[in-house]
């Protein structure tokens, strides 16, 4: 199971692909892509095979600069397409690897706020909570900062905003996520291999971080939603 996101300045779905491809090695059942063009989400998903996924895009072609990708090893609801990440809700799309141990007590609270589930995955209620904050007022930002805190379990995560065309968020407890910098744009990563083709300086964000990405910036918050510093080393993995 693997994540890869970019915010970039050419288009990002063949890129995000490969990555997918660079994480094969980690396993999965299904996958897929969103990305973000004119303010709205583009979203492919497949079952099985990546080569089911490669095929989608020939035949429907994404656009977008910036987007999200997903390789999935099902833990709650069947390796189907309609549970394939990314999930949408409202104004934003979300990846999720991991496990959400709560899902079942968020879920009912949700649905009875009115909030209509699309998947049987536990990782949807993320996108749901996210939505509701967004729905009240709050920026991407505050709402991932005050929905991290409701979640139990393991879980590395990304964020895309149907309204933001300059922002990703990762966040990351339990489940590897690196972030990749490059040149006006920045990356996440399962891990520095699949960002090895467009970057070798990388962070690692320690057990409870979560980070804002734009093109040109990178801030990283920990567990308290206090601003920190990771250090930038060089992967050294091969491209
Ligand atoms: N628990 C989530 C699901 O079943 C994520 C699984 C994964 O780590 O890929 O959809």
């Amino acid at each position: 199971c693997g994540i890869v996101a970019i915010v970039g300045k050419s288009p990002v779905a063949d890129r995000l692909f490969d990555g997918l491809k660079r994480l094969e090695y980690r396993g999965y059942d299904s996958a897929g892509i969103c990305t973000l063009k004119d303010e709205d989400f583009q979203r492919r998903r497949a079952e099985g095979k990546l080569g089911n996924l490669e095929q989608l895009l020939e035949e429907q072609p994404m656009q977008g600069e910036i987007g999200i990708a997903h390789t999935r090893w099902a833990t709650h609801g069947a390796p189907v397409e309609k549970n394939a990440h990314p999930h949408i809700a409202g104004n934003v799309a979300i990846i999720h690897n991991g496990i959400i141990e709560n899902f079942k007590s968020l879920r009912e609270e949700l649905v009875a706020d009115g909030h209509e589930m699309q998947s049987d995955t536990d990782s949807e209620v993320v996108a749901h909570l996210v939505s509701r904050e967004l729905e009240g007022g709050a920026s991407p930002k505050d709402a991932v900062a005050a929905i991290l805190s409701r979640l139990h379990g393991a879980f590395a995560m990304a964020f895309l905003f149907r309204d933001h065309d300059d922002l990703v968020i990762g966040a990351r407890r339990g489940s590897p996520l690196t972030i990749g910098y490059g040149e006006g744009e920045n990356y996440l990563g399962s891990d520095a291999i699949a960002l090895a083709p467009w970057t070798q300086r990388i962070a690692y964000l320690d057990e409870g971080d979560w980070a804002v990405l734009t093109r040109e910036t990178v801030q990283i918050y920990d567990a308290d939603n206090q601003p920190v510093e990771r250090e930038i080393v060089e992967s050294g993995a091969s491209a």
